[in-house]
């Protein structure tokens, strides 16, 4: 069996750089083992998926954001396989439909001081009665929660975790919000 093993190798960053462009996995060139010619991001992903590999990480289980920063891949639980990565995508789209945004408004809606994202996907899960590890709760709380910090409702009162690009490429483990009106 051939070995498919997709190796991104940073090119050239210029100081300009388009962040988002950066964290989507560009600036990067896609080498596989196997000799394919890829030519972009997408050609990579492709070539991932055809050959049973998380399209994320490209197979490796790890994500490296920017140079330098890596971290375990949560599309795949880590795991590098297309097969784990559909699975999480399909207990995603069950969570969305669980945790709706008003589900989760009622929840916060008694805080009065800054609540933390696990605390409120805490509650959920116990409102809710989902045993640990059943559904992606966190993941779809804090894009709710995000999603509400958006339309002005809260506001994330935590300061990022980790710098990964001057202040513009951030990352937050476990950050708090509030009511904006408070
Ligand atoms: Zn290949
Ligand atoms: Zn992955």
């Amino acid at each position: 069996m051939r070995k498919h093993t997709i190796t991104a190798v940073w090119e050239e960053i210029p100081d300009d750089a388009d962040d988002l462009v950066l964290v989507r996995g560009g600036f990067r060139l896609y080498l596989c083992l196997c000799g394919t010619h890829l030519a972009d991001r997408a050609a990579a992903e492709l070539h991932a998926a055809e050959t049973n590999q998380c399209t994320t990480c490209l197979g490796s289980a790890t994500e490296e954001i920017v140079p330098g920063f890596s971290q375990e891949c949560t599309a795949c639980a880590g795991t590098g396989r297309r097969k784990a990565q559909l699975t999480w995508e399909l207990a995603y789209v069950e969570a969305e439909t669980m945790i709706t945004v008003d589900l989760v408004r009622t929840v916060i809606a008694p805080f009065t001081e800054p609540f933390q994202l696990s605390l409120v996907a805490d509650t959920v899960r116990s409102t809710l009665g989902l045993p640990v590890g059943r559904l992606p709760v966190g993941p779809r709380v804090r894009d709710v929660l995000r999603q509400l910090e958006a339309a002005g409702e809260l506001t994330l009162v935590s300061a990022p975790d980790e710098l990964l690009r001057g202040t513009t490429v951030v990352l937050y483990r476990d950050p708090y919000w509030q009511h904006a009106s408070e």
